[in-house]
């Protein structure tokens, strides 16, 4: 059982992940913190979504979790300087720059993207390296997995154009998330665990007893 021992934090920004398959959309979460550690801001990916909530995109190729995070925070109640941005997969390019534009300093990720991942942009300008933004992540190596397998998944079940190549380019480090990314598109289970309205909770664990099997 992984979700137990993940922090609050990290449990809220999967259930928006979750949140974001259950709606059709690829499995990507984020949420903000404040100084003080409290969660202030909730962004799930919503492309495939036809209504956002408030100032959120939706039904667009930008409405991306970190976007939506960033647009759910109200920036006069909190000091943006100091909040953090956690998002279940490494933020994109446009991601990283919105973080930057919002002059926050540090990202937290829970799983690589190699595809589409933008984080490597933080040293590259004059702008991003003034930026001094710092990146954590992965979080956990199981965790990982779980949430490379998860997004392989939804690539495979929500009839992405060119699902191999994309799933090639997105886990290309992370072969073991792709592999049980596809034994789970082959077994239905996630697909299953969502008809029967299933939580987060359930599904992180159910695909981390896949990952013992798989092993
Ligand atoms: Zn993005």
């Amino acid at each position: 059982m992984i979700w137990q021992r993940l922090s609050p934090i990290w449990q809220a920004c999967i259930i928006q992940a979750w949140e974001a398959y259950c709606h059709n959309s690829l499995p990507h979460g984020a949420v903000i913190v404040d100084e003080n550690g409290n969660i202030v801001a909730h962004g799930r990916n919503r492309i495939r979504e036809l209504e956002g909530e408030g100032r959120q995109f939706a039904r667009n190729r930008l409405a991306h979790a970190e976007i939506n995070a960033l647009l759910d925070l109200d920036w006069k109640a909190v000091n943006v300087y100091s909040c953090e941005l956690y998002s279940t997969v490494e933020p994109c390019l446009m991601c990283t720059g919105a973080v930057r534009m919002a002059h926050m300093k540090e990202i937290h990720y829970a799983c690589n993207d190699s595809g589409a991942g933008g984080t490597t942009l933080i040293d590259k300008t004059p702008f991003f390296k003034d930026g001094d933004i710092h990146l954590h992540g992965p979080h956990d190596e199981e965790l990982l997995v779980i949430l490379m397998a998860l997004q392989v998944e939804a690539t495979l079940s929500q009839r992405h154009p060119n699902p191999d190549a994309w799933i090639n380019q997105l886990a290309r480090d992370v072969p073991r998330g792709k592999a049980l990314g596809y034994k789970l598109f082959e077994n239905g289970l996630v697909v299953r665990a969502h008809e029967e309205g299933r939580d987060a909770a359930y599904v992180i664990d159910l695909i981390h007893d896949q990952l013992a099997v798989l092993a």
